[in-house]
């Protein structure tokens, strides 16, 4: 099989900002994962898509998990082999950007599916959470420090519980949709499919 490995290079000589920081692994099995490349792109910073298990190579210092479908992507995690080396790199605290899907994957538990994937995120999700009527829509609400940032949910999940391990950034309408803790970054919406960079600026800088 050829793995496509894909890399800016233009950038990635030219742009002192992206030597400050390794190339972003973003995981490539389902979902949403151009729209957070293209985010990269505006930002100069190197990426490469995680489709296999030897896609997560030395180079690769931060992840984004991208929205799309929680339950198809974590199958796909698990026969492709990108598991293990994607929740040793959480393990060991390194930078890691959950949206939608993502976060569900990230979480410690789900309170309406028994599945639990990497188990980091010290939150309780509810997956699709605001059901089919309200399963779209946008606002605006800050994500901690960053003021009036536009949400994009697509069937999304909010957070039901949120433990001591990690903060509030985000909240609508009295659901919590955005979360930190340490390097883990998790939110129910998609800054992906905006045109605001501000929350994967701050992922770079962590
Ligand atoms: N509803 C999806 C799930 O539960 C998440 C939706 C999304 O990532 N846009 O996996």
């Amino acid at each position: 099989m050829v793995v496509a490995v894909e890399y800016i290079s233009k950038e990635e000589s030219e742009d002192v900002e992206s030597v400050k920081h390794g190339v972003t692994g973003i995981l490539a099995v389902q979902g949403a994962f151009a729209e957070h490349a293209a985010m990269l792109d505006k930002l100069g910073a190197p990426w490469k898509l995680l489709r296999a298990a030897e896609d997560f190579d030395e180079s690769i210092d931060r992840v984004i998990l991208p929205g799309g479908e929680s339950t198809t992507q974590g199958k796909l995690l698990h026969s492709t082999g990108l598991f293990e080396p994607i929740a040793r790199h959480i393990a060991a605290g390194k930078p890691t950007f959950g949206t939608c899907a993502g976060m569900i994957l990230l979480a410690k538990k789900l309170d309406n599916d028994s599945n639990v994937y990497f188990g980091a995120l010290d939150a309780v999700v509810r997956r699709n959470a605001y059901g089919r009527q309200l399963g779209s829509f946008a606002a605006t609400a800050d994500f901690g420090d960053i003021k009036d940032f536009p949400l994009v949910f697509i069937r999304g999940p909010f957070v039901v519980s949120v433990g001591s391990e990690a903060t509030v950034e985000t909240e609508i309408d009295g659901n919590v949709v955005g979360l930190r803790q340490g390097r883990i970054l998790a939110t129910a919406f998609h800054p992906e499919l905006t045109e605001d960079t501000r929350i994967h600026e701050l992922f770079l800088s962590l």
